[in-house]
């Protein structure tokens, strides 16, 4: 209904009679002041004068009807036209086709308003389309990553089953159905916060907290794993106090020190340092790990992104996606340092007060 309305609105002939009667009148009325102007001081007889009035009327209708005309080409060209392209374009875009762009005639900058509302629009659309292909990628690595758990449970389950089976290999299946279900809990958990801090204001509860007493926390919090590697660790942590999220901090120290011990081999270094400037607090973790090449670096902070495939079994890729957000959230910076075979450092920055 919409549809066929805007088309009849903006569907004019060249020649409109609501035109031809506005240039009449304007014509007419200029002709009409020139006349009595000029003509009063003149001494014409009255019958020239009539022959002068029926051709000037004659000429007038035939000049209003050009105008009329000109203006309907020049109106067609230029509103028509683009405002045309305008509907449908954004009529598709509305039933879903992203991949929509109106030809841009000229460019913008010489252009008037109607090319900057298609340039808007393309830029729009392009915008559209990224957010449309990064939904359809999540929900694909979403799948796949909730099927691999899920496929090996259902093998140990099947397993399991056998009635002959030796009790070591009952408890080894039963363990690994566990760690399945463990790994499905993370990584719903995961995708859930993911979703909550990208798609919902997050008002963050800032709080003036030690930083140095945070991080020493953390680290606590992982002693059994460092531990179970036997891992030396450096630790070198000022009392610095910051006011932020603490809670939303914690996800980011988690991540970093979990990930710096799992990709860290038994025997070797995870230092910890924190510190500050006039400006930032300054916590940096360092590993002497695998590290990472420098495509993977550029891309580890991409959702479900995992650089090392021998370790993929351990995690998701959404821990590096989540601490990103995070920093972005508190108005920190994060950056990383690494080579392959020697080791990463990656470095967090926050503001001190915000
Ligand atoms: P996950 O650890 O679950 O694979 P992350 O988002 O935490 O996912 O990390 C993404 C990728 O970044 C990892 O797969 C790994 O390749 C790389 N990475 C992260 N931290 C380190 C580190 N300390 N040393 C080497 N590589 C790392």
């Amino acid at each position: 209904m919409s549809e066929g309305f805007n088309k009849r609105k903006i569907g004019r002939s060249l020649f409109s009679l609501r035109r031809y009667i506005i240039f009449f009148l304007l014509i007419a009325f200029v002709v009409t002041v020139c006349f009595l102007l000029f003509f009063n001081f003149l001494d014409i007889r009255e019958e020239d004068v009539h022959n002068a009035a029926i051709l000037t009327f004659g000429n007038v209708l035939l000049l209003s009807f050009l105008g009329a005309t000109f203006d309907g080409i020049r109106h067609k060209y230029t509103v028509e036209k683009p405002v045309r392209q305008i509907l449908d374009a954004t009529q598709r875009l509305t039933r879903g086709d992203f991949s929509v762009r109106i030809e841009q005639p000229r460019d913008v900058r010489r252009g008037n308003e109607f090319d900057v509302i298609i340039a808007d629009f393309n830029k729009m659309a392009e915008e559209l389309s990224g957010i449309e292909t990064l939904r359809t990628d999540f929900i694909s690595s979403v799948s796949h990553e909730l099927k691999t758990p899920l496929a090996v449970m259902q093998n140990y389950a099947t397993m399991l089953q056998a009635l002959d089976l030796p009790e070591e290999k009952r408890v080894e299946y039963a363990r690994s159905i566990a760690e399945g279900s463990r790994r499905l809990s993370e990584l719903i958990t995961n995708i859930l916060r993911l979703n909550k801090l990208e798609n919902q204001t997050i008002f963050p509860d800032v709080v003036r907290h030690n930083l140095g007493e945070q991080l020493r926390e953390c680290i606590l919090a992982v002693e059994d794993l460092w531990e179970a590697k036997n891992l030396e660790l450096e630790i070198d942590i000022d009392d610095v106090m910051v006011e932020a999220d603490a809670e939303l901090l914690t996800i980011v120290w988690n991540n970093l020190l979990s990930n710096a011990i799992k990709f860290t081999d038994k025997g070797g270094t995870i230092g910890i340092t924190v510190k500050e400037n006039e400006q930032w607090a300054i916590v940096s973790i360092r590993d002497t790990g695998c590290g990472m090449s420098v495509e993977t670096g550029q891309r580890i902070f991409e959702k479900f992104y995992q650089g090392d495939s021998s370790r993929s079994s351990q995690g998701n890729g959404l821990g590096l996606a989540l601490v990103k957000r995070v920093i972005d959230i508190v108005g920190g910076e994060i950056s990383v340092q690494s080579a392959l075979g020697v080791g990463s450092t990656f470095t967090v920055r926050l503001p001190k007060s915000v």
